[in-house]
């Protein structure tokens, strides 16, 4: 599976690297200051697609300012991203597949 280096978010390149994270307790990691995320090495497949996919949704918030606003989005954005992960992906993604058939 190809799995990028880089991605770039907001036009700010973001470095995409692979680490055992078993010791941290997660899958994946974003780090606003090194513009950097780190995913378990120990996924694969479908776990490491989501776990990229939720860390390059930690990237956007955070890059968009909606991550450093005051109220419910800022305190909130591990919960309004655990829901697109959880409810609004496993609905578009199957949608957006048999669409394009
Ligand atoms: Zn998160």
């Amino acid at each position: 599976m190809f799995f990028p280096k880089t991605v770039s978010v907001a036009g700010v390149r973001i470095r995409v690297v692979r680490r055992d994270l078993s010791e941290d307790d997660c899958f994946g990691l974003w780090s606003h200051d090194s513009k950097t995320i780190i995913i378990d090495s120990n996924l694969s497949g479908n776990d490491l697609l989501g776990a990229l996919r939720h860390e390059v949704l930690e990237a956007s918030f955070s890059l968009s300012g909606l991550a450093w606003c005051e109220g419910p989005i800022s305190t909130g954005t591990e919960g309004i991203i655990r829901c697109l992960d959880e409810i609004f992906f496993p609905v578009w993604d199957p949608l957006h597949d048999r669409m394009r058939e």
